[in-house]
């Protein structure tokens, strides 16, 4: 692997290894669990699994740590509201939280450790920190002193004088400067709380992560991921609080993926558009929502509509299809039978898209790119199944091979998974045949009649058109 990424704490493209040789130490920040997450939180989700799952084809083990924030603010109103406990809403939302991402395909992480069961961790990280100089306590809060870390901003590259300037000025006498932020909140009436060397209170949302992140995969890590949205604050705070602990660098490479834009717009809850994963996930497949997601550079915007993602459907559809045709034709092959001729350019194609698939994956992460070695491993062995030659059955078991490996990875075809073939599949390779028909390809039309008998499906031609129906 000669893996390149975008670090953001640098602005540079830098080669990426792993500090310890074979082993990748990655951490994202999870959801809060507070709501079903939105599908502007599953391009996270979406991009740092494909990431992983990348790594380890490459035969790299990957400790991936995403963590649940189980207790703030959001969590404390909304459980008020629903008239329920803090810990009841978030068993809720992360039960929801695991079925939402496994029916988006998306791996389970190697933890989630939830910040309530990590308070002697995230205590005595807070400890530690006032030990230092770097934190101190007023009235049962602790805030961490953002002066006594003079390299706060580097990651957002911003200096702290200008952070000073553009700071809100919040009215707040406990706290020594504006910048400077909450480590461990004092008890409030009614709210949920747990011992500390400061009184019972809860720990703010920053030194969650820090604390986790230390626990689970050590001072210093390879990859932290998350939303450009969480590069400032939270990620600065994050960089301030472990460097200050630890002495160490937090994390060597820093990557942020870019908004998700509804009509163009940065999606947030205000703004009154909100699509859950879930009602997404309900009228579209994970393969479609997948390829939609990837079909960008992670660290550019993306805009969802319906349109763009029906367009990714469609798109996704003749991965499909053209993965059933191969699926097919090797189902079909005559035992052991030589092609008559090698189809040298079929394997070729292939050998090009196996290089391809890898250059781009390594250069920053390009899934787009990627994706389209995969169209054109698509493409070729379409065009192979219908040449006159008769079929070449190790070039399209190749072709299969190399598919099975991108979907290992990316999840955006189906090849594994046949079952979830629904009734806008069937239309799909229906009007796949209707144009092999009209091109007189009767051998690929032949080939899909055949699927579709396997799937118990009957086509009727009729001077309207080609009617389908299952069988009894
Ligand atoms: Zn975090």
């Amino acid at each position: 692997m000669n893996m390149r990424l975008y670090n953001d704490l640098s602005g540079r493209h830098e080669r990426f290894e792993p500090s310890r040789p074979g082993r990748v130490t990655f951490y994202t920040c999870g959801p809060t669990v507070y709501d079903y997450f939105h599908i502007g939180n599953a391009r996270p989700f979406i991009v740092f699994d494909v990431l992983r799952r990348f790594f380890e084809s490459k035969g790299l083990e990957v400790n991936f740590v995403q963590n649940f924030t189980d207790i703030d603010d959001k969590m404390i109103q909304r459980a008020e509201q629903a008239g329920v406990t803090v810990a009841e809403l978030a068993e809720k939302f992360i039960a929801a939280y695991y079925e939402d991402a496994d029916s988006l395909g998306i791996r389970r992480a190697s933890a989630n450790p939830r910040a309530t069961a990590e308070m002697p961790s995230i205590i005595e990280m807070i400890s530690t920190l006032i030990r230092k100089g770097h934190a101190y306590e007023a009235n049962g809060d602790v805030y961490f002193e953002v002066g006594t870390f003079p390299e706060y901003g580097k990651l957002s590259g911003q200096s702290p004088d200008d952070l000073r300037a553009g700071a809100r000025v919040e009215i707040d006498d406990r706290k020594r400067a504006p910048l400077d932020f909450a480590l461990w909140k004092a008890r409030k009436p009614g709210e949920p709380a747990w011992d500390s060397p400061w009184g019972p209170g809860r720990p703010g949302w920053h030194i969650e992560c820090s604390a986790m992140a230390r626990d689970y995969l050590g001072d210093t890590i390879d990859i932290h991921g998350g939303g450009s949205d969480l590069m400032f604050p939270h990620h600065e705070n994050e960089i301030a609080q472990s460097e200050a602990a630890s002495g160490k660098p937090f994390a060597r490479f820093w990557i942020h993926n870019g908004y998700l834009m509804i009509d163009q717009e940065k999606m947030s809850k205000s703004l009154g558009n909100f699509f859950t994963a879930r009602d997404v996930r309900a009228e579209f497949s994970a393969f479609a929502v997948r390829l939609f997601m990837l079909s960008a550079h992670y660290r550019s915007p993306v805009n969802f509509s319906r349109e763009t993602l029906e367009q990714a459907s469609h798109a996704q559809a003749r991965l499909r299809n053209g993965w059933a045709g191969i699926k097919f034709a090797l189902s079909a092959r005559p035992g052991g039978a030589a092609p008559r001729e090698p189809d040298a350019a079929l394997r070729e194609s292939v050998r090009e898209a196996r290089a391809l698939f890898d250059e781009r994956m390594e250069d920053d992460f390009n899934t787009a790119g990627a994706i389209g070695a995969v169209f054109d491993v698509i493409h070729a062995t379409n065009v192979s199944l219908g040449r006159e030659g008769g079929t070449d059955y190790g070039a399209v078991a190749d072709a299969a091979e190399f598919l099975r490996m991108v979907d290992g990875v990316m999840g955006i075809i189906g090849t594994d998974d046949e079952k979830r073939y629904g009734d806008a599949d069937m239309e799909a390779l229906i009007n796949e045949r209707h144009e092999a028909r009209k091109n007189k390809n009767y051998k690929r039309s032949d080939e899909i009649r055949g699927i579709l008998s396997q799937k118990g499906i009957i086509l009727e031609d009729t001077p309207q058109g080609t009617r389908w129906k299952r069988a009894e």
